[in-house]
Formats: C-alpha cells, sequence, structure tokens
C-alpha cells in the first residue's frame, strides 16, 4: 500500500513566508518597518516563543500613525504564531483585535488580509462551513487588492481552502492567481515561493488522478530544487513523485525514485521518512510480484520500525509480509498473519482503510486460487464501498445544507438593510417634496419652470427605486444564471403551504444531470452554464403555470408538480428524458449530448400526514430514488408511488434505504427509462 505524501509542515512554513522587496515597498505600507517584517520572515526562528517575542518587538515600534497595512501584517503573524501553538485565549484576543481594526475602514489590502486570517483560524479550528462563507466575500474582496504580498498569501489560502473540500477547479484558479501575483515580484524567495505553489497544483492534479500533469510538475519542482541546492527538501519531493509514478504504474521510475529518496532520508538522519520508502518499496516490489525483493525490504523496515513504537506503520508492514509468505511458501500461515496485522486496522474502524485491506485479501485468494474466500471478500468489500459512498453523499447533503442556510442567512440581512437604505431615501425624498411645495408657492413667479424639472426628478427618482425594491424581492428568490426559481422559493411555497388549513397535494420530481463534472471538464466551465441554462428552457417548457421549476442545486433541478393523474406524470418523464437526450447542446461550435436522471415521489407520501412526514423527508426519499437511477446506468427516473405495508414498518427503511423497502417489497415503485 503506498502512502501519499505528508507535506503539511513543510508547505505551512513556506506558505507564511513572504517577504516585500526592501527597496521597493508597496505603497501605503512604512518602508522600514516592512524591511524588518521581511527580516522577521527570512531568519524566523523554530522555537515559537522565541518568534512571539521578535514579533512583539516589530509591535511595540509600532503606533496609531503606523499605516494600516502594516500593522495589519504584523499583528497576523503574531496570530498565526499562537494558532499554530494552539494557544487559544491568545489567538482570539489577537483576532479580536484585528477585526477591530475592520471598524477603522482599511483598504482592500489590509481588509483582505484580516478577513483571510480569519479564515484561517476558522481552517485550523476544523469549522470550515464558516470558512467557506468568508471565502465568497473574500475572493471579490481580493478584486481590489494591490499588494502582491497579499494577493499571493490569500489566494495561496483559498486555493488550499478549496483543496480541502476537493472543489479543484476552484483551488487550480487560486494558485493561478497566486503565481500571477508572485510573478510582480523578484527577490530571493520568488523561487521557493513559485516551488511551493507548484507543489500545491501538482499535488490537486495528483489528487485529481492526472498523474501526467502531476509528474512533470513534479519533476520541474525537483530539477529547480537542484538547481537551487535546496537538498533539504529532495526527499520529500521524491515521496510524492514516487507516488504520482506508482499511479501512473511506472514502477521501474518509481523504484528508482524512492531508492534514491530512502538514500536522502538516511543522510537527513529521518528515520520516520525512511520507513516510507521502505515501505513503498515493498509494495511497488509487490506489485511487480518481485517477491524476494520485496520480503528483503519489508524485513529491513519491520527491523526499524520496532524500536520507534509506531504500531501504524508496524502492522502495514506485517500485513505485506503476510502476504508474501501467503503467496510464497504458507498459505494458511501467511492469511493468518495478514488476518492479525488487519484486525488492528478493524479495531481502528477506518471503513476507506478496511477496504483497501481487502484488496490485497482478494488478491492473494486470487492467486490461490480460493474462489470461495475470493467471492466472499469480494462482497465484504462491496458493502463497504456501499456504505462509504451513502456515508458520504449524506455529509456531503448535510454539509451543503449548513452552508445554503448559513449563506440565505447573510443574504437576509443584506436584503434587510438594503430595504432600511431604501425607505430611508423615501423618507427623505418626501421632505425635500414638501420643500419644494413651499418654495414652489414662495417663487413661483420667478422660477416655475425650473422647479418643476426637479420635482419630476424626485419623482423619477421615487419610481426607480420602488423599481429597485422589486427588482431586490425578484433576486432573492431567483438563480441568477438561469432565471429559475431557487431554493429559498421552495421553502417559502412550502411554509406557505403549512399554514394552509387543507393543503393541496403535489408531487415532487428531483432531477440531476448526469456527468456534468464531465461536460466542465471536457468542454470548459462556461459550456457548463450553456447547459444549465438550456436545459432550464427545456424543462421550464414542460412546466405548467401552477408548477413550480426550482434550481435546487449546482445541476439539479427540483420540480413541483401539480398533476393528480399517475399516467399523466409517466408521460411527462418520458417526454422530459426525451427532450433531454434528443438534441445536443450546441455552444461555441461543439456539441455536447446532455442526459438527465430523476426520483419521484408525491407528496403527502401515501396519505401519511405531513406533520408526521414533512416535506424535507419525503423529498430524502426523491433524492434516494435519484440515486438508484444514477447506480442503475442513468437517463431513467425512478418512481416512488405508494406503500405496501403500514407506514410505521416502512419508515425505518424510508430514512436510508430505500434499496431495502424495495427490496422487502414495502413500496410500490416503478421506473421510466431514458
Ligand atoms: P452524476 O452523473 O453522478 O450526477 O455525476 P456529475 O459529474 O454530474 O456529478 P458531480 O456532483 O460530481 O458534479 C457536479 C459538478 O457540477 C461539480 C461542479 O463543479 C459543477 N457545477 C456546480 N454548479 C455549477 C455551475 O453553476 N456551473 C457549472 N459550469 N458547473 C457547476
Ligand atoms: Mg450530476
Ligand atoms: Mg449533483
Amino acid at each position: 500500500m503506498l502512502k501519499p505524501a505528508l507535506f503539511f509542515l513543510l508547505l505551512l512554513c513556506l506558505s507564511f513566508s513572504f517577504n516585500t522587496q526592501a527597496d521597493n515597498p508597496p505603497p501605503g505600507t512604512d518602508p522600514v518597518l516592512e524591511a524588518q517584517l521581511d527580516q522577521y520572515l527570512a531568519q524566523q526562528s523554530f522555537d515559537a516563543d522565541v518568534s512571539v517575542t521578535q514579533i512583539q518587538a516589530i509591535l511595540s515600534l509600532m503606533n496609531e500613525q503606523t499605516p494600516i497595512e502594516t500593522r495589519v501584517r504584523a499583528q497576523t503573524y503574531l496570530l498565526f504564531n499562537y494558532l499554530y501553538q494552539r494557544k487559544e485565549p491568545e489567538t482570539q484576543q489577537v483576532l479580536d483585535d484585528l477585526l477591530a481594526i475592520k471598524q477603522q475602514q482599511p483598504g482592500a489590502n489590509a481588509l483582505a488580509e484580516i478577513i483571510a486570517a480569519e479564515l484561517e483560524v476558522y481552517i485550523q479550528r476544523n469549522q470550515l462551513n464558516e470558512a467557506y462563507l468568508l471565502a465568497d466575500s473574500l475572493s471579490e474582496l481580493l478584486a481590489d487588492a494591490r499588494n502582491p504580498r497579499v494577493l499571493y498569501w490569500v489566494h495561496g489560502l483559498l486555493g488550499r481552502l478549496y483543496r480541502i473540500d476537493g472543489q479543484y477547479d476552484k483551488a487550480l484558479v487560486h494558485y493561478d492567481a497566486a503565481l500571477v501575483a508572485l510573478m510582480t515580484t523578484n527577490d530571493e524567495r520568488t523561487l521557493t515561493r513559485r516551488s511551493y505553489l507548484n507543489l500545491q497544483i501538482a499535488l490537486v492534479h495528483s489528487e485529481l488522478q492526472n498523474w501526467q500533469r502531476a509528474r512533470q510538475l513534479m519533476e520541474e519542482l525537483i530539477s529547480e530544487a537542484k538547481q537551487q541546492n535546496q537538498t533539504q527538501i529532495l526527499p520529500e519531493l521524491y515521496l510524492s513523485l514516487g507516488y504520482v509514478l506508482a499511479g501512473q504504474k511506472d514502477y521501474t521510475a518509481a523504484e528508482a525514485i524512492n531508492k534514491q529518496g530512502l538514500e536522502g532520508a538516511r543522510q537527513q538522519n529521518n528515520q520516520l521518512l525512511a520507513l516510507t520508502f521502505l515501505n513503498n518499496l515493498g509494495s511497488i516490489y509487490i506489485e511487480h510480484k518481485d517477491y524476494p525483493s520485496a520480503r528483503q525490504v519489508l524485513t529491513q523496515a519491520l527491523t526499524e520500525v520496532l524500536p520507534l513504537n509506531d504500531p501504524d506503520n508496524e502492522q502495514i508492514i506485517r500485513f505485506n509480509l503476510g502476504y508474501i509468505k501467503a503467496i510464497q511458501d504458507d498459505a494458511e500461515q501467511g492469511l493468518a498473519e495478514m488476518q492479525q496485522a488487519f484486525s488492528y486496522y478493524q479495531q481502528k474502524g477506518n471503513k476507506a482503510e478496511i477496504e483497501g485491506y481487502l484488496t490485497w485479501f482478494a488478491n492473494a485468494y486470487r492467486e490461490l486460487k480460493d474462489y470461495r474466500r475470493l467471492a466472499d471478500t469480494l462482497e465484504w468489500q462491496l458493502r463497504l464501498r456501499e456504505e462509504i459512498m451513502s456515508e458520504k453523499r449524506e455529509k456531503s447533503i448535510s454539509d451543503l445544507q449548513t452552508r445554503y442556510d448559513m449563506k440565505a442567512q447573510t443574504q437576509r440581512i443584506t436584503i434587510l438593510q438594503q430595504q432600511n437604505e431604501l425607505q430611508q431615501q423615501l423618507l427623505e425624498n418626501k421632505q425635500l417634496q414638501q420643500r419644494i411645495t413651499l418654495l414652489f408657492i414662495l417663487l413661483m413667479s420667478l422660477a416655475a419652470i425650473m422647479l418643476m424639472q426637479l420635482y419630476r426628478k424626485v419623482r423619477r427618482s421615487n419610481l426607480r427605486l420602488r423599481d429597485l425594491n422589486k427588482q431586490l424581492e425578484y433576486q432573492s428568490i431567483r438563480d441568477p444564471l438561469t432565471g429559475l426559481f431557487n431554493r429559498r422559493a421552495m421553502q417559502e411555497k412550502m411554509a406557505k403551504r403549512h399554514q394552509e388549513p387543507r393543503p393541496e397535494s403535489c408531487s415532487l420530481l428531483l432531477l440531476d444531470i448526469d456527468f456534468f463534472k464531465h461536460i466542465n471538464d471536457h468542454y470548459g466551465h462556461a459550456a457548463g452554464d450553456a447547459v444549465l441554462v438550456e436545459i432550464s428552457k427545456r424543462l421550464t417548457a414542460l412546466c405548467q403555470d401552477n408548477e413550480l421549476l426550482i434550481r435546487w442545486g449546482g445541476e439539479e433541478f427540483l420540480l413541483v408538480l401539480q398533476r393528480p393523474q399517475q399516467t399523466a406524470i409517466d408521460n411527462l418523464c418520458q417526454t422530459l428524458l426525451r427532450k433531454v437526450s434528443e438534441l445536443p447542446v450546441e455552444f461555441e461550435g461543439k456539441t455536447i449530448p446532455v442526459t438527465i436522471s430523476g426520483g419521484f415521489i408525491n407528496l403527502p407520501f401515501a396519505d401519511v400526514p405531513e406533520h408526521q412526514f414533512n416535506w424535507e423527508r419525503v423529498l430524502q426519499v426523491a433524492d434516494m430514488a435519484l440515486y438508484l437511477s444514477k447506480v442503475n446506468g442513468r437517463n431513467q427516473i425512478n418512481l416512488v408511488t405508494g406503500l405496501r405495508v403500514p407506514f410505521s414498518e416502512a419508515e425505518p427503511h424510508l430514512q436510508s434505504d430505500l434499496s431495502g423497502a424495495i427490496r422487502e417489497q414495502m413500496i410500490h415503485y416503478h421506473t421510466i427509462a431514458g
């Protein structure tokens, strides 16, 4: 089993460092103090307490006259010292001080740095939803920021944030912007910082399994590090290159690079890293079926791991050695050794890890031609994968919901503020009108025409404000790209429905474009947007006036239908699948084939009162039906139309296990294929 490289520490150090050019400091900063901060970075001590004393010494030279940007920079460094040492009260204190500076209306540079500092605190505290909320406004602010140090650092941070969330396209955009900011500087650290960014980009590509691009970037990095004599970081670079090469299945190159890394790690006396290289070599030999070599390096690794008291690594090595024994000389004994190491990981309970180990059991059984145990293992693996996928799905749905709620909340606040401002203006206009009337009486004979014009202007501005007000109301329930209703509109509709004494029944059809990520990747994001707009149009054309079409998420739509007859629904589903797929979307000369999948259900469901089974839970069932359409091959709609058993019996399955409910024949359902 190959381990991905652990860069985090190295990267954190590098990302922290950015000195400005002493002879050409950005405008709006104090050149002398900025030079001191540069020096602080260049000579930053590994002893955190020393570091704090140094930065506090610089801060003590500052006062109210010091430019805000320079003060913010120094405070941010102090903040990070506390943050990375996990000194919570001190961190909070410095953060509060920084946030207070926001009141002084600092420029875009300082404001971006303050918000970025706050965002970094959220990341370190693992409050990712709060971090994402800030990230949006931060991206907007960066458009006005000019200081290259701030631009480099903040874009790098946003890149890291989106990488953590797997939003690789966004991460790459920010890393690119950081590179652009870097190009405007030229000092002795520019190269190091560029290496850092290229490494990040290479890592994103390896996470996307773009092995070729990742390899090319890693190789460039290594040759640059050599040119600059940065031998200390070479072994870690070799580790990730080795990972990429193995991903590419170029085992010969992977072997060579791991050997080189091993030598470097030994020279640096870094035992843990050396062990990782030994283990990776072992895995490569096993892939190659060169069992004697594998056994030799792994036995060596075992003697080295024992004094380190590192059970994680020890058990991987024992597992691999067991595998070799099973295949080479003693099947049962080897399998027993694998089993013993495996039980260590089973106790840890990480499903993804357990699933990975099962692959090796399956390989062993296959080699040993033990087909019964092979089948059992594969079945177990399949079950685990399903569990992992559904857990991931549930988590990402609930994350999305939280993020959406937080965003909606801030949007509501902004709208309220804007409405207040509008009312204020309307009031002022009214007072103005009164004054004008008075003046009109006094000066009628002299300035009648001029005043008339002024009066008209005020009226026009009143009308414009009223228009704006209407526009705001419209925007708050519309999606800007497609013009469709948004989630908020649905929530409002459902809240209204809830107040009705006898809400009319309706049905929910949840739709999700197939392989949309591929469309973005292959034809570009703008083409993806065009597909969303076109599909929205086609869906709108199929809706009746009393029905609601909502952009539910990225490429998800929700239809609230008002058609009591099941045959009408079935016909609609059939037409809808056809209308989406029969005519590819045309965009800038490209022809993009599109299909869509869906899940359908009635509300209320099977006459179960809505206070017992509310719309959100009913929609969850539609979502599971949609998921079923995805796993059964896409371009189809699964319809859940009723219950065959009492609700209380089916309820547990309806929470999370639609396939179970179908298997147990608890529900009526059918599929319409495209
Ligand atoms: P599946 O068939 O399983 O639904 O696969 P998929 O690729 O459609 O699903 P996935 O959820 O992996 O990808 C959805 C993608 O939609 C990811 C995201 O970048 C993209 N996306 C979300 N909102 C927008 C948008 O407004 N415009 C564009 N162009 N892409 C978007
Ligand atoms: Mg999709
Ligand atoms: Mg989706």
